[in-house]
C-alpha cells in the first residue's frame, strides 16, 4: 500500500520536430549504505530505505522516462542491481568507484559507491572511456567523473557525455571549485583528442552531469558558466526568464534542521544542442512535508531529465 509515484510533467522548451532526441537522466540516486547508515534523514522511516523496496522505486524512476543516456551519483549496488537489470534493457554502461567511499565506514556495506554512467547501446556507439580522479591544487582528491564519447547512429555525430560528484558540504568551496577546473580542463583535453582522431571540422559537443554539491552562487558554477568550452544549464529553461536555475534539486530534513538546495544540473553545448524539454519537479506538496527521502521517492536528490538535438549543423557556427 505504498503511495504513488510523484507525477511529473515534460515542459517543452524547443520547437521543431521531435526527432532523434537524446534524453539525458541526471539522478543522484543516494547510496543505500549512506541513506541507511550515515545520512540522518530524521523524518524517513527507515522501512522506506529498505532495499528490497527502494530499488524498485529507483527503477521505476529511471523506467518511467526510459532515458537514452543515465548518469548517477552515489551508486553502491552497480554489480548486483544497475549494470544486469539496465544491460538486459539495452543499456552498456561504466562505473568509476570513488577512491574512499564513505559507504565504506558503514556496515554491512555493498562496496565503494561511485558514478555510473548507461547509454542505449543501439542509438550510440562507443568512442572512448576515461575515468577521472579529480584534482585540486595538484592533489589527488576522493571526487572523480567519467566522461565517455559516443557517437549517435542516427546522425553520425559525436560527442562527449560526463558525469560527476563533487565534494560534498559547506567549507569546502574553494576545493569544489578547483575540482571543477579539472573537470574543465580534462573536457578541453578529452574533446580536442576525440576531434583530431575524428577529423572533425567544428568542437565535439558536450553534456556534463552532475551533482555539483554547489548553488549557483558558487565559484564552481560560475567558471562552467563562463568556460571557453560555452556551456549552458539546460534546467534554467524551466524558468520565466530563462535565467534562473530552479528552487531545489534535493530537499530533506536532517537533525540540523530542513535543507533545501540546488546542487545538480545538466550542462551542455548551447553552439550544438537545443534543449527540447526538461522534466518538470515535483511542488512542495506533492514532496510532502516530511520532504525526502520518502516512501514515494527513493532519493533526497530528484532526478533531472532532458531532451536535446542537434542543431542543423550547417547553422552552426
Ligand atoms: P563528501 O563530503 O563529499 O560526502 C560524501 C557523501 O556524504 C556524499 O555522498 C554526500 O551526499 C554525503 N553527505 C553530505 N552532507 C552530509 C551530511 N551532513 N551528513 C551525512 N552525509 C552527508 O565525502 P568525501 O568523498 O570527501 O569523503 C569523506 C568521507 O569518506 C569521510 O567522512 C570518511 O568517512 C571517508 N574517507 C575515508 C578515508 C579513509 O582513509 N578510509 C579517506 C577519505 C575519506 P551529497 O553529495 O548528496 O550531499
Ligand atoms: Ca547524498
Amino acid at each position: 500500500n505504498r503511495p504513488a509515484q510523484l507525477q511529473r510533467a515534460f515542459v517543452q522548451t524547443g520547437h521543431g520536430d521531435g526527432r532523434q532526441t537524446i534524453r539525458v537522466m541526471q539522478w543522484n540516486v543516494l547510496a543505500q549504505a549512506l541513506g541507511e547508515g550515515m545520512d540522518s534523514f530524521v523524518q524517513c522511516p527507515m522501512d522506506a530505505l529498505n532495499w528490497a523496496e527502494r530499488k524498485y522505486l529507483i527503477l521505476q524512476e529511471i523506467l518511467t522516462y526510459r532515458p537514452d543516456i543515465i548518469c548517477l551519483q552515489e551508486v553502491d549496488h552497480y554489480f548486483d542491481m544497475f549494470q544486469p537489470i539496465l544491460a538486459s534493457l539495452g543499456y552498456q554502461s561504466s562505473f568509476c568507484p570513488k577512491p574512499w567511499s564513505p559507504c565504506l565506514d558503514v556496515e554491512n556495506n555493498n562496496g565503494p559507491d561511485g558514478c555510473a554512467l548507461f547509454f542505449n547501446h543501439k542509438r550510440f556507439q562507443s568512442l572512448n572511456t576515461t575515468h577521472l580522479r579529480l584534482s585540486a591544487m595538484m592533489l589527488k582528491t576522493n571526487q572523480i567523473a567519467i566522461i565517455a564519447a559516443l557517437r549517435c547512429q542516427a546522425t553520425g555525430r559525436a560527442f562527449c557525455i560526463t558525469v560527476t560528484h563533487l565534494k560534498a558540504r559547506s567549507g569546502w568551496e574553494v576545493l569544489r571549485s578547483a575540482q571543477g577546473s579539472d573537470l574543465l580542463r580534462n573536457l578541453r583535453n578529452v574533446a580536442h583528442r576525440i576531434k583530431t582522431e575524428e577529423k572533425a571540422e567544428t568542437d565535439i559537443p558536450l553534456i556534463v552531469c552532475g551533482d555539483f554539491n554547489a548553488e549557483p552562487s558558487e565559484d564552481v558554477y560560475r567558471n562552467f558558466a563562463t568556460s571557453s568550452l560555452g556551456l549552458d544549464s539546460a534546467y534554467k529553461r524551466l524558468s520565466t526568464d530563462g535565467k534562473t536555475e530552479p528552487p531545489y534539486t534535493t530537499w530533506k530534513i536532517r537533525p540540523s534542521g530542513e535543507s533545501c538546495h540546488t546542487l545538480d544540473y545538466v550542462w551542455y553545448s548551447h553552439r550544438a544542442f537545443d534543449v527540447k524539454a526538461v522534466l518538470d519537479f515535483p511542488t512542495a506538496e506533492q514532496i510532502g512535508p516530511n520532504r525526502l527521502p520518502s516512501y514515494n521517492y527513493p532519493s533526497d536528490h530528484l532526478s533531472l531529465v532532458c531532451d536535446f538535438s542537434f542543431k542543423d549543423p550547417t547553422l552552426v557556427s
